[in-house]
């Protein structure tokens, strides 16, 4: 059993009844917190001094379709209608297990680079069990925890969700790794027939298991009714986007304990509307936060925090100026909400609320330690200002379950360069199939 104690940063807990930073010790016993306090002692552990540093939780992304790293930066101008046609309708239908897996293990160790710990990894190119079990691969291998979030490739609106596969799973890979936990990701009731939404709704509250959809623009179907009168609907249920939505349908939502996660950069930059951000806050929730799309945008989940806090005060500000022909005193949101977003509620809408997104004694030791002496964040008056600020650069050490997967700004046992050699073989390969004047 390893013990480390980490000594000398300015620490965000984001638990409540704590101070929102301080200057504590964390005591890590095996893969959890033991402790927190000032000038904690342990003899037997490997003490490590983070003096300058600021701590928080292991950061949460709540959505991403991992598998396609191998596509970044080809369709940053591309809009949602583009990115369909291009991936779902070209290159994804040539994808082979071994580019799965490389697209998945690069993804996810991205994401650790990055400060993420915990991953909701949307898998929708599940085209055989083959292609399956390499995107869990890639992500058994990266050292990262995640949520699988099974899904399917293009089917009929009429198809259920192939549950012999989900169960497949459950009974594999997902019963034997601590890190690894599985959900639904199924087609929801904009993409399936309402007959359909409540099955596949229904497979997901007889397994116990998080089931997450896709609600993008337009009005919500017919099946959401259905789903709704069959009682499906609660925490365990998360709607990436939401975008479309009626006010009405996200109160029902929201009061039936529903978890939303908003991907402002995308959302905003392609089409799906305007992040659901302010319509959750005024409700008395608050979103999750995903990258969604590496093809499109960067993966780093504190720019999306940012994005997503800039543009909901943009909002705001100009519904005050609007109502009131005064700039606004107060902010409407604070940068510690922001962050809860990307720790806390990312946890919640996984269902991983009680073993991360706080640091408290008995969760996940799940650690981001952020350089705060860089001359971008120094002398960072404000340690959730500076972490919220941080770039990739900043993100100095990682910790998830008590190994260090990050340190001194270098991933921990990977060999980077074999990694990306794969991922840009993977990635040549598939674009050859890209043809950006096919109809869209
Ligand atoms: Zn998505």
């Amino acid at each position: 059993m390893s013990r480390t104690l980490l000594r000398g940063a300015r620490v965000v807990t984001m638990a409540p009844n704590r101070p929102d930073a301080e200057r504590i010790d964390i005591l890590v016993d095996d893969d959890r917190i033991a402790d927190l306090g000032e000038h904690l002692d342990s003899p037997d552990a490997d003490t490590v001094d983070l003096s300058g540093r600021v701590v928080i939780p292991g950061l949460v992304n709540a959505h991403l379709h991992t598998w396609q790293a191998g596509l970044r930066c080809v369709g940053a101008d591309w809009t949602l209608p583009e990115y369909l046609t291009h991936v779902h309708g070209t290159v994804a239908r040539h994808y082979n297990p071994e580019d799965m897996r490389i697209g998945t293990l690069a993804g996810a160790l991205n994401q650790i680079d990055c400060g993420t710990t915990t991953l909701g990894d949307w898998c929708h190119n599940t085209r055989t069990p083959e292609h399956t079990d390499a995107a869990v691969d890639g992500l058994l291998r990266s050292g990262i925890r995640a949520v699988f979030l099974h899904g399917t490739a293009y089917v009929t609106p009429d198809s259920p969700h192939p549950l012999p596969e989900v169960d497949r799973l459950l009974d594999g890979p997902v019963r034997t790794h601590d890190l690894l936990t599985l959900g639904m990701a199924i087609r929801g009731p904009q993409y399936s027939t309402p007959e359909v939404a409540v099955a596949d709704f229904r497979a997901a509250d007889e397994r116990g298991v998080v089931v997450s959809v896709h609600q993008s623009g337009g009005e919500p179907a017919a099946g959401w009714d259905a789903v709704r009168e069959a009682g499906l609907l609660g925490p365990h249920t998360n709607i990436t986007h939401g975008a479309g939505m009626t006010d009405e349908w996200i109160k029902t939502l929201v009061g039936a304990g529903v978890t939303f996660t908003a991907t402002p950069e995308n959302e905003l930059g392609q089409g799906h509307a305007v992040p659901v951000t302010g319509r959750l806050l005024r409700l008395g929730a608050a979103p999750s936060l995903g990258t969604d799309v590496d093809t499109v945008v960067p993966g780093d989940i504190l720019t999306a925090a940012r994005i997503a806090l800039a543009h909901q005060r943009g909002l705001d500000h100009e519904h005050h100026r609007q109502s009131t022909g005064m700039v606004s005193r107060t902010p409407s949101i604070t940068g510690k909400q922001a962050l809860s977003w990307a720790t806390v509620e990312g946890a919640r809408a996984l269902g991983l609320a009680d073993r991360v997104g706080r640091i408290e004694p008995g969760m996940q030791a799940d650690l981001v330690a952020i350089d705060a002496r860089a001359l971008n964040l120094w002398p960072a008056h404000d340690p959730i200002a500076a972490a919220l600020h941080a770039g990739v650069g900043n993100i100095e050490a990682v910790m998830i379950a008590g190994q260090w997967r990050k340190r001194d700004h270098h991933l921990v046992d990977v060999d980077l360069d074999d990694v990306k050699d794969r991922l840009r073989g993977s990635g040549e390969r598939l674009l050859r199939h890209l043809d950006t004047s096919a109809r869209i």
